[in-house]
């Protein structure tokens, strides 16, 4: 990478922590480089559970400021990027005998709708008796007191991720994924530079720098450790959360359902998602590399019985799991008693030598967090170095009102919109409905560019599974604008075929390789050799069945 200066900031980390930073960063007009080790979003931030929520749970926790910042923020989200934030009513159904007893939810709501200034995609409402059970037939009757209705959003996080990635690129920033910070060079007590290894050209090389944001997830305190930071003790205590992916027909549900586990009293959701029914999470305390998380036995069966002993008429049985996906939370250390007490907040560390470290956060939250770091990136380079910015305005990102870019174009930023969209582009470009919608739903306006290599090549207008609305225009899509370099980064985090699909998209993933290797110029050793490493990634994520 040549740069005519040293950057402002390099962030370390391509999750939504990092992409959010280097968009808020570049959109201020700081010179900013990101380097993701992976692929963007390969790390916690495709393995979510979707939910751009306040966080109904930590009403109970007592974390009053967390909940009002995070649903404020649902707003924002939902309105920044209609096609990627989307409304979705939750039922909670309260039994006799709960810790939680009806009265007191419905309180919690109106705390919750209240801090949301009564600006919820809806406000909750209170079922009782045989209401309830009429709402939801699957629920277990027996002791059923009532359901509360609520509203929060759900999102797709790998494309949220990806879209700060390109609209941070195309405000200036350079972002490169398969690229790990190795090392870090300092003179007189500051930064200098990183050292970068490229993991799919090869080769190393040295980035100049004026700070460093290290925005690295679970990674946290190994990227601290080989930077030699000197921290004491471990800044994080990383958590495990598994989710279930099962076919909608084990439970065809209306809208997503937030369950008290039977087992444990612990909150889960069974969420509809792309056609399919999601089941997570788990959360238990992680000792091992946060290279190596999978969804193991003991978290197929804890969330399988939970589910079953919920929805009676529904068995859920590890057998019928179609994927999994497994991620660490990067909390705050904290010695809580259990492991679903740690705080989600998150703590910026700003050092002497110009490396600031984010850790900690929600991805409801990540654009409030980007913008806290970005800030104090900004305050430490102005204080150590006055000539930095001397020719320079920095202007404010205005990242609460920018759409992202498959929003740019909405006639208004709402899901309605999006679908109005939808029914425009199918009509002047003569596909079906369903497939402008689909396209809409997960590309915004920019679905027009792919619906274009539909018409231009009639086999990329076919769907990759009959079952499913995919197309293989979206591969296509992937490599060509979306920066995907292997399989794994279009079959998992862009056309997730590997989370939904039959077989986990193993039977398209020759195919996939096939448009690859015409784009990418692949090698047929290359070829293999990520056909090989996709394999690979499916048998991580089924290795609860041993
Ligand atoms: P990551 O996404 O992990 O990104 C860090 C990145 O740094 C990784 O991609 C990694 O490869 C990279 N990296 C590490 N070392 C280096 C290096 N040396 N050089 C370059 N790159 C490096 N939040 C919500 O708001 N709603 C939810 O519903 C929700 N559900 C969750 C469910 C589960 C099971 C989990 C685990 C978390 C959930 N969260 C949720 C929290 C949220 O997902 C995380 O807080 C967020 O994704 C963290 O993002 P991040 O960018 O900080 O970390």
């Amino acid at each position: 990478m040549t740069a005519p200066t040293p950057y402002d900031v390099v962030v370390i980390g391509g999750g939504v922590t990092g992409a959010g930073i280097a968009r808020d960063a570049a959109l201020r007009g700081l010179r900013v480089a990101l380097f993701e080790k992976e692929d963007y979003a390969s790390g916690t931030s495709s393995k979510s559970s979707k939910l751009i929520h306040g966080g109904l749970r930590y009403l109970e926790q007592g974390e009053i400021g967390l909940v009002f910042e995070s649903v404020s923020e649902r707003r924002v989200q939902a309105q920044v990027a209609p096609h990627l934030v989307r409304p979705l009513v939750f039922l909670v159904p309260i039994y006799e005998g709960a810790r939680v007893g009806l009265e007191t939810m419905n309180i919690g709501l109106w705390i919750y709708d209240t801090l949301a200034m009564f600006r919820a995609p809806g406000l909750h409402r209170t079922h009782r008796g045989e209401k309830a059970r009429e709402l939801e037939p699957n629920l277990k009757h027996d002791g059923l007191r009532g359901a509360i209705e609520y509203f929060d959003c759900i999102t797709d996080d790998a494309r949220l991720v990806l879209e700060n990635i390109l609209d941070a690129r195309a405000a200036g920033a350079h972002c490169r994924n398969y690229c790990e910070v190795i090392s870090i060079e300092r003179r007189r007590g500051r930064v200098t530079a990183v050292v970068v290894r490229d993991h799919q050209r090869g080769g190393e090389e040295r980035v100049a720098c004026h700070s460093v944001i290290v925005a690295a997830g679970p990674w946290t305190d190994q990227v601290a450790e080989r930077l030699e930071l000197g921290v004491a003790g471990p800044i994080l205590r990383p958590t495990k959360g598994v989710h279930l992916v099962f076919r909608r027909e084990v439970l065809p549900l209306e809208r997503a359902i937030t369950v008290i586990s039977p087992i444990d009293g612990r909150v889960m959701f069974a969420i509809p998602w792309r056609n399919r029914l999601v089941l997570g999470t788990t959360d238990t305390d992680f000792h091992g590399s946060p290279d190596e998380v999978w969804a193991d036995a003991a978290d197929a069966e804890y969330l399988c019985a939970s589910a079953s002993k919920t929805f009676p008429g529904a068995q859920f049985r590890p057998a019928d799991v179609i994927a999994t996906w497994a991620g660490l939370r990067p909390l705050i250390h904290e010695e809580a008693a259990a492991a679903s007490d740690v705080s989600r907040e998150h703590q910026i560390y700003v050092r002497d030598d110009g490396v600031l470290i984010i850790a900690g956060g929600k991805l409801t939250t990540y654009r409030l967090m980007a913008k806290e770091a970005v800030r104090a990136a900004i305050r430490w380079l102005k204080d150590t170095d006055s000539d930095l910015f001397e020719d320079r305005q920095l202007g404010r990102p205005r990242t609460k009102n920018r759409p992202l870019p498959g929003a740019v174009g909405l006639d208004e930023p709402t899901t309605a919109a999006v679908r109005r969209h939808a029914a425009r582009l199918a009509q002047e470009l003569g596909v079906p409905l369903a497939t402008a919608e689909h396209l809409a739903d997960v590309y915004g306006t920019r679905a027009r560019a792919v619906i274009e290599r539909m018409r231009a090549a009639p086999e990329l207008a076919e769907p990759m599974q009959s079952d499913l609305p995919y197309v293989w225009a979206e591969v296509a899509f992937a490599v060509e604008e979306e920066l995907a370099q292997t399989i794994e980064d279009v079959l998992v985090r862009r056309v997730p075929l590997m989370l939904v699909g039959r077989d986990q998209g193993l039977d398209v993933a020759e195919r996939t390789a096939d448009m690859m290797a015409a784009r990418l110029g692949w090698s047929p050793e290359r070829r293999a050799a990520d056909i090989d490493r996709y394999a690979r990634a499916v048998a991580d994520s089924r290795r609860f069945r041993s």
